[in-house]
Order: structure tokens, then sequence, then C-alpha cells
């Protein structure tokens, strides 16, 4: 067998390590052509000793010289390079064949989208790439004859119930509705006036993933889950109104497709983001992700309720935001992202997050989208309106 090239795109974090799990099962299919890291190099470093890789991807010059210079002590061959650039390089490089998307936040739009506009297989873990750009993405999609494969659970489990001639129209392969699972996450039943008062550290400590901070922090908020509608919208042609939202604690059944005929597939298994890599990587074929078999006895109940809008704001925020369309969904995802990290900062309350949010998407008004620089600045300007609301308050 000819083994693939892959760059992984955000190595050093919660998916890139998950990634390199499972690719490292299967050295006889996958051979690591990049990997990248932000500001963990010794996790990039050991990483590349592992791996292998021709090349590794650093934010600034300065990392580069260093861990260049580690790796050439350990006699490991692999290039370092710097910079934005660099990242869609390694993701376009001819010699790749597959790209694991799987940078936190907006810096993951330009190299993901540089992979997808040249046609690689890529497996979509950034889903704030397609929330801030989805139809120009979606259209860079068609044009090059990519193969997005999602990465997100809930999105992964859809794709798996879906019928493969989805691309058609949902009312056409006969799927009336996209049920979309939810945690709830860490404060699904935390007395509302507590929320305000709740630390970093509690957002971060999800029930049922261990995840990177960011999105841990939107699974408290289920701006996740806000996000995720968005991105299901996008993936799977789907209108808003097609798309539920059902928290459901156990995190074991990843998302279900409810068809005309009163069938409703389902995707279960453990929650463990190695299944939907191993799914992706794979597909249309299926290996072995490490992941223990389901103990459906041991689970023994699957609990629905319906999300609690008091509770989750964020929910309301990115239906709107996907309603009002254009560069919306780009001020939403920034000023979630500005909100996050001042939370994380210990500068703002939990439930300041949905007020600045919903702060930058009354003071600017969304434009329609014909390119991406309109998105890049959407998404400046929604930084720039969160920074002032964080001022004023300081
Ligand atoms: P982590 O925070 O664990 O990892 C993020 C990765 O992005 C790291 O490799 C980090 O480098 C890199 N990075 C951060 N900022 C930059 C930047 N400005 N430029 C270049 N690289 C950068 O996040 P996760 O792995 O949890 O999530 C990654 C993506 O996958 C997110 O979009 C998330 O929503 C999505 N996702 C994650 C799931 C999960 O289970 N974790 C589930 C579903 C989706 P470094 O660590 O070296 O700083
Ligand atoms: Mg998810």
């Amino acid at each position: 067998m000819t083994r693939q090239w892959i760059t992984v795109l955000g190595a050093t974090g919660s998916i890139g390590v998950s990634t390199l799990d499972v690719i490292a099962r299967h050295a006889d299919r996958y051979a690591v052509f990049a990997l990248t890291g932000y500001s963990r190099m010794d996790v990039l470093h050991a990483q590349c000793l592992q791996h292998d890789p021709l090349f590794a991807v650093v934010a600034d010059a300065a990392q580069a010289d260093q861990l260049q210079a580690r790796l050439q002590l350990a006699g490991v061959q692999t290039r370092v390079l710097h910079g934005c650039e660099a990242l869609a390089e390694v993701a376009a490089d001819q010699r790749v064949d597959v790209v694991m998307a799987a940078i936190v936040g907006a810096a993951g739009l330009p190299p993901t989208l540089a992979a997808v506009r040249v046609g690689k297989r890529v497996l979509l873990a950034n889903k704030e790439a397609l929330v801030m750009s989805g139809a120009l993405f979606m259209q860079a999609v068609r044009d090059s004859g990519a193969r997005l494969l999602p990465i997100d659970s809930e999105h992964n489990a859809i794709f798996q119930c879906m019928p493969s001639d989805y691309a058609s129209g949902l009312g056409n392969v006969g799927v009336r509705r996209i049920l979309l699972t939810a945690s709830g996450g860490p404060f699904r039943e935390m007395p509302l006036d507590e929320l305000a008062h709740v630390t970093p550290a509690q957002a971060c400590a999800h029930p049922n993933w261990s995840m990177g901070q960011k999105i841990s922090v939107d699974s408290a908020s289920m701006m996740n889950k806000g996000l995720e509608l968005i991105e299901a919208c996008w993936l799977f042609d789907a209108r808003p109104e097609q798309v539920e939202v059902v928290v459901h604690p156990q995190s074991v059944v990843h998302s279900l497709v409810d068809y005309v005929d009163g069938s409703v597939l389902a995707q279960l298994g453990n929650p463990d983001m190695r299944t939907p890599i191993a799914h992706a990587l794979a597909w249309p074929e299926r290996i072995d992700s490490g992941v223990s078999a389901l103990d459906l006895l041991l689970t023994a109940r699957l609990d629905f309720q319906a999300p609690d809008p008091q509770r989750f704001p964020c929910l309301r925020l990115a239906r709107q935001a996907f309603e009002a369309g254009g560069t919306a969904c780009a001020i939403l995802n920034a000023a979630n992202e500005i909100a996050v990290q001042a939370f994380l900062e210990q500068r703002i309350g939990f439930t300041d997050i949905p007020v600045i949010i919903e702060h930058s998407l009354n003071c600017l008004s969304p434009v329609p989208v014909k390119e991406l620089a309109q998105v890049m600045l959407a998404d400046a300007q929604a930084r720039e309106c969160a920074q002032q609301w964080l001022a004023s308050r300081a």
C-alpha cells in the first residue's frame, strides 16, 4: 500500500495529539508530511522525534531557530519553517494527500482554505473557519473537488447517518431533520445565579470530553453548539429550522438524522475523538482507532432534554447570526474568541460572554460576502468592538 502524506495543522493541541495517536497505529498507511505548533514547543519537539515529519511550522523565527537546533542535535532531519505563509504552504503542498485542520479559532482559516482550494482531502476540526466564511469555504470545496470530512463528533455522526447523495438536497434524500446532540457542559444544572461567578477551571472541566480550553469554555456557554449549528447548515446544506439541538448529558449518541418515513439513524460511541478522526482518515474504509468498545450495559441510560434558552443565550445569538447572513457569523465568532480569552484571563465573568457577543453583533452591520477580505475585515472590526467593550469596563 502507498502511504498517504498527512499534514497536521495544530498538531500540539488536543485534536492534533489524538490524530497522531491514530496515525501511529497505522504506520503502513500514513506518513507525516508536516506538523504545526504555536506555543507548546516541547510537545512539537517530541512529536518530531516520534513522527519524523519533513516539515515543522512554528509561529516566529526565534522559535524556529531554537527548534531547528534541538532537532539537529537529536539527529532529526525535519526542516523548521515559521509564519502564516508556511502554514498555508505545508497545507497546500503538492505532495500532501490529507490535511487535518485542527488549529483553534480564526487563525486556522487561511491554511485550511489553502488546502481546500487545491482539492485536498480535508479533515475539518476547525469549525471556526467554516463559521466565519461558510459560503466562500463551501464554494471553494465545490470548485476544487476537495473532499471535506467532518471531525466534530456530531457532524461526523451526521455524516455517517446521511445517505451518500445528501449533496443533492436534504429534501431530495428524505431527510426531515438533523438532531444535534449537546452534553450541556459543566453548568447544565448549576443554579442560574451562580453562573456569573464560575471560574475558568470550572468551565474547562467538561464532564465527558477532554479538549482545548477555548472549545471547553464554548461548551460550557453552549456557544459551541451555536457554532456547530452553523457548521451543520453549511456542511449538509440545511436550513437552521431543520437542525434541532437536543441536550444529551451522557455524550454517547453523537447526533441523529430523522427521515420522512419515521426512521431515525444515530451514531453512538464512547466520547473519544479518535473515533471520528479514524473514521475520516480511512473513509470509506474503517480502521482501528484505539477506542474501547461501547458498553451499553454500563451506559445503561440515555437521557434527552430541550436546551434552556435562559441558561444558554449563545445558542440564540448563533441562530440569529446565521439568519442575518453575510459577515454576521464572522462577527459572532470573533467577538466570542475575544470574550472567551478575556474570561480565561479572569478579566470578565462567564455571563459577560454573551453580552460582549450581542454588543458586537449590534455595533456592526453585516455585509454580503463576495471575497475573503470582507470576512477578515469583519473579524478585525468585531475584535476591536469587543476590545472596546472590555476597555470601557476596565
Ligand atoms: P487546542 O487548544 O488543544 O489546540 C489548538 C492548536 O492550535 C494547538 O496546536 C495550538 O498550538 C494551535 N494554535 C493556537 N493558536 C494558533 C495560532 N494563532 N496560529 C497557529 N496555531 C495556533 O484545541 P483543540 O485541539 O481542542 O481544538 C482544535 C480545533 O478543533 C478547534 O477549532 C475546536 O473547536 C475543534 N474541535 C475540537 C474538539 C476536541 O475534542 N478537542 C472536538 C471538536 C472540534 P500550541 O498548542 O502549540 O499553542
Ligand atoms: Mg462537537
